[in-house]
This record gives structure tokens, C-alpha cells and sequence, in this order.
């Protein structure tokens, strides 16, 4: 299925996006810089039977940001992994050992 939202056609295809609420409460969370939210994002995406067409959409329409058809725009780019802010640690951080009992 390939849909334009800015169609009448296509406005009614999207009626069954998970991320459709009719508030636009899910907004926040869909462009949210947080890793949980990304994560929580994604999480309703993948229950969408839109997820394709979405994705496909938003990257022919350059989405700068954003989660879309699950997976993360970030500067026009679809990134596999949203890394944490700030530099990473120049010596890893030790494993933390399991307490025996
Ligand atoms: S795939 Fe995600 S962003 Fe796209 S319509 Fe579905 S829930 Fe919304």
C-alpha cells in the first residue's frame, strides 16, 4: 500500500495508525530526543500495520527527525542505534560482577 497523507485517499488509509490517537499526546514521544521514548516509539510502530508504507513516505518526504515506520530519522538519516548524549567513556566501564550468595 502506498498512501499520500495529503490526499483525501490517503488521510483515510492512515486512520489505523497506532500513533493516531486524535490528541497528538504521542507527538512528543515520537520526536523526543530520549532514548526511552525512542524505544517506547518504536514499540507502538512495530504493533502497526502502517509500518512500511510510513517508513517509506517519511524517507521519500526527507523526514529530518523522528521516529517513523519504527525506525529513527536523525538529520535525514535512519539510524540502527540512538547513542546516549556525550562522549563516550575513553576506558570501558567495568562489568558489574553478580553477588554470590
Ligand atoms: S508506523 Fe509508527 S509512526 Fe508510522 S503510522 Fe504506524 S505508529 Fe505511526
Amino acid at each position: 500500500m502506498r498512501a499520500d497523507v495529503n490526499d483525501d485517499e490517503g488521510a483515510g488509509a492512515w486512520a489505523g495508525a497506532e500513533c493516531r490517537d486524535g490528541t497528538g499526546a504521542l507527538a512528543s514521544l515520537f520526536f523526543s530526543e530520549q532514548l526511552d521514548d525512542i524505544a517506547r516509539a518504536k514499540a507502538i510502530c512495530a504493533g502497526c500495520p502502517l509500518r512500511e508504507p510510513c517508513f517509506e513516505v517519511a524517507r521519500d518526504r526527507r523526514e529530518p527527525y523522528g521516529v517513523w515506520g519504527g525506525r529513527l530519522f536523525f538529520k535525514g538519516k535512519v539510524l540502527a542505534v540512538k547513542r546516549p548524549r556525550g562522549r563516550p567513556p575513553k576506558v570501558a566501564r567495568p562489568e558489574v560482577a553478580a553477588l554470590s550468595a
